[in-house]
């Protein structure tokens, strides 16, 4: 390979690249024609996508769909406070060309579905996948099985990470590892749980060493393991993840086209209504604040003591959802009951353990204490 090959501002803004002889002209130029396909701009894009375009990866590609929230400045590092209400992808392409005008960017504002994933992902070498969500994740992963096309996965909750290579040529995939979902509202997302906003820096950080190692032809990928980052005991472990013949994705292939990884989540009923519309008794926050003024209504709140002390609505009385099972007894099932949380996701979940417990004066406050902050009392700080 020429020096010839990368022009005089390439050669000195790659320099550190160019002096360490397993990277060098050739994998300069290897980093130059990759295609890099990240999925979300958010926690473990934000830092993958600013790596990778620092390390002068030729093309990358953004899909996102959101707009930039001020909870996400936490940990969204792509992303300032002038871009709170903007799309994620015009920030990330401002930022992206201010690092390094010599990457080429293709924005796609749009959730990936089964609709487009194929058409999409098959235009990129590799995926790194930054979704928050299980239905996504299974769709990267099938639809980068069924291209051959290796996906670079990240996932983290509060203190924990984790990464791998997935669908490498000969190496296991996700399904592999997670042959199915967990049941809806078990595992909680980074907006439920919580998530220490340095960790998805660590775990997209990685996520981008592992692209740069594959495009260069480097070191030993993540390939058939599982890295685990324990942030607050400060270690790192791999497990071995072995490829499973009977995987339906990677092993016997009798995934030939893409599903609806909602209804496969179980976040949908086989008529393709979202679970959530469905059977959930739901009062807006203007209706709950009308009852709450008459007094002829409970209010439980199913979030943890940490949240409460943010922010909570009057009159509510404290339930964290662990405790919610054995506090159902001592609920009076002849009064209306509403029950709430910050979203509405956590609240719904008792909603239907009181359904189940045969409650039938039960309702979901839609949206949650967001919603209320909007709608009602914006004095209620939002978080
Ligand atoms: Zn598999």
């Amino acid at each position: 390979m020429l020096l010839s090959d990368l022009s005089r501002d390439e050669v000195s803004r790659y320099a550190r690249h160019l002096i360490i002889p397993d990277v060098g002209i050739e994998g300069q130029k290897r980093l130059k024609a990759a295609r890099v396909l990240l999925v979300g701009a958010g926690g473990l894009g934000s830092p993958a996508a600013l790596y990778l375009a620092a390390a002068g990866v030729g093309h990358i590609g953004l899909v996102d769909f959101d707009v930039v929230d001020v909870t996400n400045l936490q940990r969204q590092i792509l992303h300032g406070t002038k871009d709170v209400g903007r799309p994620k992808i015009e920030s990330a392409r401002e930022r992206i060309a201010d690092v390094n005008p010599h990457v080429e960017l293709t924005t796609y504002q749009t959730a990936l579905t089964s609709q487009n994933a194929l058409d999409i992902i098959g235009k990129y070498d590799l995926v790194v996948d930054g979704t928050d969500n299980f239905p996504t994740r299974y769709l990267v992963n099938d639809a980068c099985v069924m291209l051959g096309k290796p996906n670079v996965y990240g996932s983290v909750f509060r203190f924990e990470g984790q990464a791998s290579v997935f669908a490498a040529k000969d190496g296991p995939c996700y399904r592999c590892l997670f042959p199915e979902p967990p049941p809806p509202g078990v595992v909680p997302n980074c907006a439920e749980g919580g998530v220490l906003g340095v960790l998805p820096g660590l775990v997209g950080t990685i996520q981008a060493t592992e692209a740069i190692k594959l495009i260069v032809g480097i070191g030993e990928p993540l390939i058939g393991r599982l890295l685990l980052v324990d942030a607050l005991g400060a270690q790192f472990r791999t497990v071995k993840v072995r490829k499973n013949p009977e995987c339906p994705a990677c092993g016997t292939h009798e995934i030939t086209g893409l599903i609806d990884y909602e209804q496969f989540c179980g976040l949908k009923n086989n008529d393709g209504r979202s679970k959530m519309d469905d059977v959930m008794p739901e009062i807006t926050p203007s209706e709950l604040a009308e009852r709450l003024r008459a007094g002829d209504v409970e209010l439980i709140d199913v979030r943890e003591p940490h949240e409460w002390n943010i922010a909570h609505i009057p009159g509510a009385r404290l339930i964290p959802l662990g405790e919610f099972p054995a506090a159902i007894e001592s609920l009076d099932r002849t009064h209306d009951i509403v029950v709430q949380c910050r979203s509405g996701v956590r609240s719904a979940n008792a909603v239907r353990q009181l359904q189940a417990a045969g409650f039938t004066r039960v309702k979901n406050l839609a949206g949650g204490i967001l919603r209320w902050s909007d709608e009602v009392d914006p004095s209620v700080v939002k978080y």
